[in-house]
C-alpha cells in the first residue's frame, strides 16, 4: 500500500532517469506535453566525457549540464525511482521523503548501474559535487605510478588512452579477462586500439582475470595494494580503476513487474519499446533486453521510435496500428573509440576500421561529442 497516493502528480510524461535516453527525450517531448523527469542528480552529463573529465577536471565544466539549463520546461524532481507500481512510480526524493508519481505515460530510462562514482554519481550528486569529484580523482592519478585497469571495455581502453596521453612516465596495466580489448567491435578495430596503446606504453593482458586484490569494486579511490590474477601473476598497484561496465538499473520492477525482467535483468520490451504488457509504460536505453550493443549511438533511433509513439498515445488515443516499431541493431560493431585527444579508432558501418588519427580526432578525440550534445540539448 503507497501511503503517498494521494500526494501524487498527474502528468503527461513522467520519465524516470534523465541520461542519454531519457533526456533528449525529455527534449523532444517538452514543447508538446508537460513532462516531469525523475533523477537523482542535478544535471545531465555526457557520458563520453569522463575518461577525460578524469585527467582535466576543467573538461566537465562543458560535459555536465544542469538539467535546469538543458531542460528549462522540463519539472525535475531530483529523487530515484524505487518502485514501479501499477498505480505509478514511487520515488525516493533527496530529501529522504516518498512520492508517488503518476503519467499518462511513464518512461523507465534508468540505465547501467556502476558499483561505483567512477563513471557516475552513485547516489545523487550537484554539478559542485560532481566537479569536485573530477579534481579529487585527477589528484590520485598524478601522485600514482602503478595504475591497474580492470576491464578492457571501450571505458578502460578511453581511460587508458587518456592517463598515459597527459603522465606518459606511468606504468599503466589494462588486465581484460576476454581473449582481446573491446569485445563490441570487430577483431581489427579492437587489434588497432591493443596496438596503439603498447606502443605508448601501456601493458595490455588478456585472458587474464582478477583473482583478488586489496581493494574492492566499491572503491573508487582505492588505496595502494596489490592485485592476483588467473595466471598467478601478482600486480602492484597505487591505483585501481575498475572498468568492468555496469548491470541494468531495474531493481524497481522486483516487486510488481518480475516477470517482464529477462535473465540479465533486462526489461522486455515490444518492437514500439513499451514494457511487454503494459500499454502505457515505455523502456529506453541500456535497461532494454534490446539485442543490440548497449551505446548512445543507438539509442537515438530508440527515442525517435518512443517520441513518435507516445504522442500517437496521447493524441490519438494510441490506435496500436500508428505505433512505430524499433529495429534493434543486432551484431552492429560500429564503435568509436578514443586513444587520448589526438587518437583513436573507429569502426564505421560499410567503411569498416579506420584507423586514421586524424578522422578519430575529429570524430570524437578532440571533443568527446560533447559539443553535439549540448547542441542537442540545446546549450
Ligand atoms: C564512460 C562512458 C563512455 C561511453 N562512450 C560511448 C560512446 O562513445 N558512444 C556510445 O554510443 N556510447 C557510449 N557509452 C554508452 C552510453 O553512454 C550508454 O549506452 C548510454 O548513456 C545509456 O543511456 P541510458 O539513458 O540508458 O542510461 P544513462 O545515460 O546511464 O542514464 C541513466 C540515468 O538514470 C538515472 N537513474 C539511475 N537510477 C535511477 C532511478 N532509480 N530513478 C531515476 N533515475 C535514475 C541516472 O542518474 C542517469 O542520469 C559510454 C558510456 C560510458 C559510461
Amino acid at each position: 500500500m503507497i501511503a503517498t497516493s494521494k500526494a501524487a502528480i498527474q502528468d503527461d510524461v513522467v520519465i524516470y532517469g534523465g541520461g542519454m535516453a531519457g533526456a533528449l527525450l525529455a527534449k523532444a517531448l517538452a514543447p508538446e506535453f508537460r513532462v516531469t523527469l525523475v533523477d537523482p542528480n542535478e544535471y545531465f552529463e555526457v557520458p563520453m566525457s569522463v575518461p577525460r573529465s578524469l585527467v582535466k577536471p576543467g573538461f566537465a565544466d562543458a560535459a555536465i549540464i544542469p538539467f535546469a539549463a538543458a531542460l528549462p520546461g522540463v519539472a525535475h524532481v531530483r529523487g530515484a525511482l524505487v518502485e514501479m507500481h501499477p498505480e505509478g512510480g514511487l520515488v525516493q526524493l533527496k530529501n529522504g521523503k516518498e512520492e508517488l508519481l503518476k503519467g499518462r505515460v511513464s518512461v523507465l530510462a534508468t540505465g547501467s548501474k556502476f558499483s561505483n562514482a567512477l563513471m557516475r554519481a552513485i547516489d545523487g550528486a550537484s554539478v559542485r559535487e560532481r566537479k569536485e569529484f573530477y579534481v579529487q580523482y585527477h589528484r590520485r592519478i598524478v601522485a600514482s605510478q602503478n595504475i591497474l585497469i580492470v576491464g578492457g571495455g571501450p571505458i578502460g581502453v578511453e581511460v587508458a588512452g587518456e592517463i598515459i596521453e597527459n603522465h606518459p612516465a606511468k606504468k599503466i596495466i589494462i588486465l581484460e579477462a576476454g581473449p582481446r580489448v573491446l569485445a563490441g567491435t570487430s577483431e581489427a578495430a579492437a587489434a588497432q586500439a591493443a596496438k596503439v596503446l603498447k606502443a605508448s606504453g601501456v601493458t595490455v593482458l588478456t585472458d587474464e582475470r582478477l583473482e583478488c586484490a586489496d581493494s574492492t569494486v566499491a572503491e573508487v579511490l582505492s588505496g595502494a595494494g596489490e592485485a592476483l590474477t588467473s595466471r598467478g601473476q601478482s600486480i602492484p598497484y597505487d591505483l585501481l580503476i575498475w572498468c568492468v561496465g555496469g548491470k541494468p538499473n531495474t531493481a524497481y520492477m522486483a516487486q510488481h513487474y518480475a516477470s517482464t525482467l529477462n535473465q540479465a535483468g533486462r526489461i522486455r520490451v515490444s518492437p514500439d519499446l513499451r514494457v511487454v504488457g503494459s500499454d502505457t509504460v515505455f523502456a529506453l536505453g541500456d535497461i532494454t533486453d534490446l539485442d543490440e550493443n548497449k551505446m548512445a549511438w543507438h539509442i537515438g533511433g530508440q527515442i525517435r521510435t518512443a517520441a513518435h509513439n507516445i504522442r500517437a498515445i496521447l493524441t490519438r488515443a494510441g490506435r496500436p496500428s500508428r505505433l512505430k516499431a524499433h529495429k534493434p541493431q543486432t551484431g552492429n560493431p560500429m564503435m568509436a573509440v578514443t586513444l587520448g585527444s589526438r587518437n583513436g579508432v573507429l569502426h564505421l558501418p560499410v567503411i569498416g576500421v579506420v584507423r586514421s588519427p586524424f578522422v578519430a580526432r575529429v570524430a570524437k578525440s578532440s571533443h568527446m561529442l560533447v559539443p553535439k550534445f549540448r547542441k542537442a540539448l540545446g546549450v
